[in-house]
């Protein structure tokens, strides 16, 4: 009986032993088998080594990248190569545009320096002792070849003649004063020159802003005339939102948008090619969701055809009045073009209303009597002047200062 039970207890201590080799043996092998008779927080997986090792080695070399980033540039990089890696694109600097009040009189020299032919060809000529019918035709050639139009240009030699008959003897001082008076006479003291901007109620009822459309043929400054403008505008106080419209022309959109970002101006652009009315459209109701004071659309500027500028701009005009009436329709024109600007603005004029002219290339021209010209055409005041490539050369037409450029002090 001893033996038996001896013979057991050695059966059972070899069975154990070689139990306990064999569950030692898999456990160093592998990960523990799963046993069901076990509590669930010890037969829950745990967490697999090679996914803490990784994390462990990306926050390492996380670790690792900053220290380097931070504490040990590489040789020969700058500070600013550092930073640009891991930070956004800084926003563009904000201008601040020059005041509009008394930028005429400010950018006078300009003015003076491309029309003095005119002013001071007129004063040389009606200082002369004897004003024969060879000076008045000189007087009068001398006019045309500013650009001032025939019929004013007859006005006002009608006017001179019988104005210097009734003074008689002439100082150059009365004479200055004289012609002074009558080109003002033409150019215009009391036309509306405010480019209007109120801005009023939406179709859907909520406040909108200011609608400019801007238009003109490609090349007489469109685009830029209407970055300038905005910066006029937020030089006067006002928020501005852009619409760039002129899809046609390639890079429109981008110069656009580089004359917003200047003032902080945010550009509604589309598709090259688009549809300009969409952009407009969209455009306008950004503004009125921005509660924007202005909004400023550059539109499409192809003289093609009569019918395919009506059908473009007239679109334009009629899509955004959904949103509610255009505050202003400036025609951009070229002064240096003469004739060839006066027969577009005819064009322009049969297919929108214009409600105002900006005159660019004004520093560049001894025709500034085009102003006098085309108000007298369109029946329309100049509102706005370019007189250079700056970007706050574009000056609010004040006619004193004006004149007084043409005849000089
Ligand atoms: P767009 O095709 O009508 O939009 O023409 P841009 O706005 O691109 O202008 C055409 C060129 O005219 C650009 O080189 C402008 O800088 C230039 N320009 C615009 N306004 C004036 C101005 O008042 N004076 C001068 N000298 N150049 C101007």
């Amino acid at each position: 009986m001893d033996i038996v039970i001896l013979a057991v207890v050695i059966a059972v201590v070899a069975v154990a032993a070689i139990g306990g080799l064999v569950v030692t043996t898999t456990r160093r092998k592998k990960t523990p088998p799963l046993d069901r008779s076990a509590p669930p927080t010890i037969t829950a997986p745990p967490p697999t080594e090679p996914r803490v090792g990784e994390e462990a080695e990306a926050a390492r070399d996380e670790q690792r990248r900053t220290i380097e980033e931070v504490d040990l540039p590489p040789s020969g990089a700058t500070d600013a190569t550092v930073a640009e890696a891991p930070e956004p694109p800084a926003a563009p600097e904000i201008e601040t545009p020059a005041p509009t009040a008394g930028r005429l009189v400010r950018l006078r020299e300009r003015l003076a320096r491309s029309q003095n032919t005119l002013g001071r060809g007129l004063l040389t000529l009606l200082s002369r002792d004897h004003l024969d019918e060879d000076t008045w035709e000189e007087i009068e050639d001398t006019l045309l070849t500013a650009d001032v139009g025939v019929a004013p240009t007859q006005e006002l030699v009608e006017r001179l003649r019988e104005r210097v008959r009734v003074l008689g003897a002439r100082t150059p001082d009365e004479l200055r004063a004289l012609l002074r008076e009558e080109l003002l006479k033409l150019v215009g003291t009391d036309m509306d020159r405010t480019v209007h901007t109120e801005g009023g109620v939406s179709s859907e009822g909520v406040v909108r802003p200011g609608v400019v459309l801007v238009v003109g043929v490609n090349g007489t400054g469109k685009t830029t005339t209407t970055g300038k403008l905005a910066r006029v505008l937020v030089a006067d106080g006002k928020s501005v939102v852009l619409g760039a419209a002129d899809t046609f022309r390639a890079a429109a959109a981008d110069q656009l948008q580089t004359w917003g970002e200047r003032v902080g101006a945010r550009t509604v652009r589309g598709p090259e090619g688009g549809d300009p009315a969409s952009v407009a459209f969209d455009a306008v109701k950004e503004g009125i969701a921005e509660n924007a004071d202005v909004v400023l659309v550059d539109t499409a500027g192809r003289l093609h055809t009569k019918t395919g500028l009506m059908d473009e701009l007239g679109k334009v005009k009629r899509v955004v009045e959904k949103h509610g009436p255009v505050d202003e329709v400036l025609l951009v024109l070229d002064a240096t073009t003469g004739q060839n600007g006066l027969i577009q603005a005819r064009v322009f004029a049969e297919v929108v209303d214009i409600t105002g002219i900006v005159l660019t290339k004004l520093d560049g021209t001894a025709k500034g009597g085009i102003v006098i010209a085309v108000q007298r055409e369109l029946n329309v005041p100049v509102k706005l002047v370019g007189l250079g490539e700056g970007a706050d050369d574009l000056a609010p037409f004040e006619p004193e200062a004006f004149v007084d450029a043409l005849i000089g002090d």
